[in-house]
């Protein structure tokens, strides 16, 4: 099956006479004895449903975490490495993450800025993590390039592109993380958080990590997630025409000083992305004229477009990602990350254009 029938059909319960297309949501803590599960908080039959459609799609076996942060901090437990090799701009929370163990545990951290740099750190750490693109500058890093060959065990959050747009598995990684709550659940209404590898004995010991640490999510957050999994195809395709048009128009409008899309044939990393992603993603960065306080005034001013950290839900929001503190300072305090969600395109110009011109 193709990606776009998979996001449909997988996780669904055994078809039988009268019995529902879809699982109902299993409300249950304690479980009758002699099965192989006995407790809610090692397994559950909303969250396998959803695991077997995020490891299909990915080509592994999926774990399932409350959170995306719960899965990102169970990988760095499990793995427990004594250094790691992460790119100068990540999402924020992995860098608070990381930095912390810089300091309670000694964990020597360096962030590679070119190929060769990363080759080398693939040989010489124990652990690279990776994103591409990355959150929020959209920078890209030739995956196959870095994880084929590397000593180190790989690890890529695949958060942005999803796995219709990139596979990280077959391009080398063992380890994928997903934030369930972007683009994959995509209604900005729940929380949660996924680990795919192919190592099954890997498998093992994340499940084990979240039974003992107790971070399953909830059977309603699963049950959603896997019905707003169901419209990714069609929500990524319309999201990434939405930003393929809104970048090109950003990119010649005279109050942008600049555009920041992998799609746009500027982007450094524009050829690599071409190659390595069958989808751009719908998140675009731009620059307007007249610093950090015209962008912060272009966020409060659009009235379709809301006003709103997070991303990857259907409707369309933005922020200027440095007013965060935690947020890198190599971020530009004027940057703006939109999320470009489905609505229609025309309807997202004209607002946009009517808040950067400050009418
Ligand atoms: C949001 C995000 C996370 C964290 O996920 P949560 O579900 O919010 O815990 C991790 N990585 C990336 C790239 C993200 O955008």
């Amino acid at each position: 099956m193709r990606p776009a029938t998979v996001v449909v059909a997988a996780g669904r319960p055994t078809a039988v006479p009268d019995a529902p297309l879809n699982a109902p949501v299993h409300f249950a803590s304690a479980l009758a004895a002699g099965g192989p599960v006995g407790y809610a908080r090692e397994d559950q039959q909303n969250s396998a449903a959803l695991e077997q459609a995020l490891g299909r799609l990915e080509g592994g076996e999926a774990v399932v975490f409350a959170s995306g942060m719960a899965a990102i901090s169970a990988v760095l437990d499990v793995c427990a490495p004594g250094s790691v090799a992460a790119p100068p701009v990540a999402y924020s929370g992995s860098r608070a993450v990381l930095r912390s163990r810089v300091d309670r545990t000694g964990l020597r951290l360096e962030h590679p800025r070119d190929a060769h740099a990363w080759r080398l750190a693939g040989q010489q750490c124990d652990l690279l993590w990776l994103e591409s693109p990355t959150n929020p500058d959209l920078q890209i890093i030739d995956l196959a390039a870095v994880c084929v060959g590397a000593a180190a065990v790989t690890v890529v959050d695949n958060t942005f592109a999803t796995p219709l747009a990139q596979r990280p598995l077959e391009l080398g990684a063992d380890i994928v993380v997903h934030s369930v709550s972007k683009f994959l659940s995509g209604h900005s209404d729940l929380i949660l958080g996924a680990v795919v590898t192919k190592d099954p004995g890997m498998a093992a010991r994340f499940r084990r990590h979240r039974g003992l640490y107790g971070a399953i999510p909830g059977p309603m957050e699963s049950w959603l997630a896997l019905r707003g999994l169901r419209t990714l195809d069609v929500r990524l395709r319309r999201a990434s025409d939405n930003a393929a048009i809104l970048a090109d128009r950003l990119s010649r409008h005279p109050d942008v000083a600049e555009t920041i899309w992998p799609g746009l044939p500027d982007h450094p990393g524009h050829e690599v992305a071409e190659r390595q992603m069958a989808l751009q993603c719908p998140v675009i960065c731009f620059r307007p004229r007249g610093g950090p306080d015209a962008a912060e005034a272009v966020c409060t001013r659009t009235a379709l477009w809301r006003h709103a950290t997070s991303l990857g839900g259907v409707e369309s929001t933005l922020e200027r990602r440095r007013k965060w503190p935690m947020e890198s300072d190599l971020v530009p305090a004027d940057l703006i990350r939109l999320s470009v969600g489905i609505e229609d395109v025309e309807d997202l110009w004209e607002d946009l254009v009517t808040a950067l011109e400050g009418r």
